[in-house]
């Protein structure tokens, strides 16, 4: 049976590693940080662990070229999964509501797109294109879908103890260097693949950071809403639920190291959104009820994530799944899909769709 070591335990890890145990094989996490309660995670110390930071919601995003394209179908994919996933574990922090997008400024490929499209080629559900009268004040375009949010470590959790449950094998290290896995004496078996879900790589020089503020208030909302300014900034809600919540962002800032929230970003932020959708305040009594300030860092890549597979000098497998950006949770199926059709193309055994579906039902 081919053993097989994921490096890396948030989402794109985790999702990588269920997807392979599907598949047969032995698989061991080797990773820095494991999901654990967001209550008491420490926020400094594992500012550099992303998953615990998302939001995380889910956005169709119309595709406007093929690398889109493509992420799009990754999209679809994790959407399809999350429903089967939701279904079967209400307790796995997956939530299906309402996704509402606001645009000041419209682009060609939002003005494009009719409802449609939007559910034919675009496999939209419940898409709707909003009226004018429904549209706060400034924006000039907006529509509403069938989206999915996540609860990140009740989820994260959630498929940690799956992975555990199902035969996986979990070790907590520090590697320095993927290669550093293959000469590892206390794995229960020689190593056949690595798969690199480390987040930022290990010295990619593509790779940099997106900083990202946003204000965690216990606020409900019964949709995820997102509102993209004609400036470039982003004004938006994310549900968490599961008594996580509500995100309210966010900022956009590449390259900004400061592990510091501002408290004047979290008046804006709190504000603008007040502005796009009052009824935020209406579980509150009118205000917001201030839980947490969180600052968290995208791991980011000049040309989109990397999926691929390399064989290092060694003649080491590694299969690369990282530099998922703002949008690991909603790819992370797909890149789920993605590293398992790489592995079985190295391990000469192919993934049928049957096969997939038979064993995706198990697990
Ligand atoms: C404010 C904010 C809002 C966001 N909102 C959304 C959203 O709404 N929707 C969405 O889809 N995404 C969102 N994201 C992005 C999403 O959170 C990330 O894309 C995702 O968490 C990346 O997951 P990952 O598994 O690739 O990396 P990580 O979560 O960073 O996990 C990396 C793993 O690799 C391990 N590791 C790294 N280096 C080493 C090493 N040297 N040795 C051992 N282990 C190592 C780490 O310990 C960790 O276990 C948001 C992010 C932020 C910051």
């Amino acid at each position: 049976m081919p053993h097989i070591v994921v490096i890396g335990a948030g989402v794109i890890g985790l999702s990588s590693a269920l997807r392979i145990l599907s598949e047969g094989h032995a698989v061991t996490i080797i990773a820095r940080d494991f999901p654990s309660s967001f209550e008491t995670i420490d926020a400094t110390a594992q500012i550099n662990f992303t998953s615990p930071w998302g939001g995380a919601h889910n956005r169709l995003v119309p595709p406007s070229d093929p690398a889109a394209a493509r992420e799009h179908r990754m999209a679809l994919k994790t959407f399809a999964h999350m429903r089967a996933l939701h279904a079967r574990h209400p307790e796995a922090g997956i939530t299906f509501m309402k996704g509402v997008e606001y645009i000041e400024a419209p682009d060609a490929t939002y003005r494009a797109l009719t409802a449609e499209r939007a559910r034919a080629e675009l496999g939209m559900e419940g898409f709707r294109l909003l009226a004018e009268d429904e549209l706060p004040e400034g924006v000039t375009w907006g529509c509403e879908y069938d989206t999915w949010c996540v609860n990140p470590m009740v989820y994260c959790t959630f498929m940690l103890r799956r992975f555990a449950f199902h035969g996986g094998k979990i070790l907590k290290r520090d590697v320095r260097d993927p290669a550093e896995v293959f000469g590892m004496r206390d794995l229960a078996a020689p190593v056949d693949a690595l798969i690199n879900a480390s987040g930022n790589g290990f010295g990619d020089p593509n790779v940099f950071i997106t900083r990202g503020q946003t204000c965690l208030v216990s606020n409900t909302c019964p949709a995820t809403v997102t509102r993209q300014n004609a400036d470039g900034s982003w004004t938006f809600c994310v549900p968490r639920n599961f008594e996580g919540g509500t995100i309210i962002g966010g900022t956009k800032e590449p390259d900004n190291w400061d592990p510091n929230p501002s408290l004047e970003v979290r008046e804006r932020l709190l504000s603008s959104f007040a502005a796009t959708y009052p009824q935020i305040l209406d579980s509150q009594g009118g205000k917001y009820t201030v839980m947490k300030d969180i600052v968290g860092r995208r791991p980011t890549r000049r040309g989109g994530l990397r999926l691929e597979t390399e064989i290092t000098a060694g003649k080491n497998c590694i299969i690369h799944a990282y530099g998922l950006g703002g949008r690991g949770y909603e790819l992370s199926w797909g890149v789920a899909e993605g590293v398992a059709e790489l592995l079985g193309a190295q391990l000469g055994a192919g993934t049928s769709s049957s096969t997939t579906q038979r064993r995706e039902s198990k697990l």
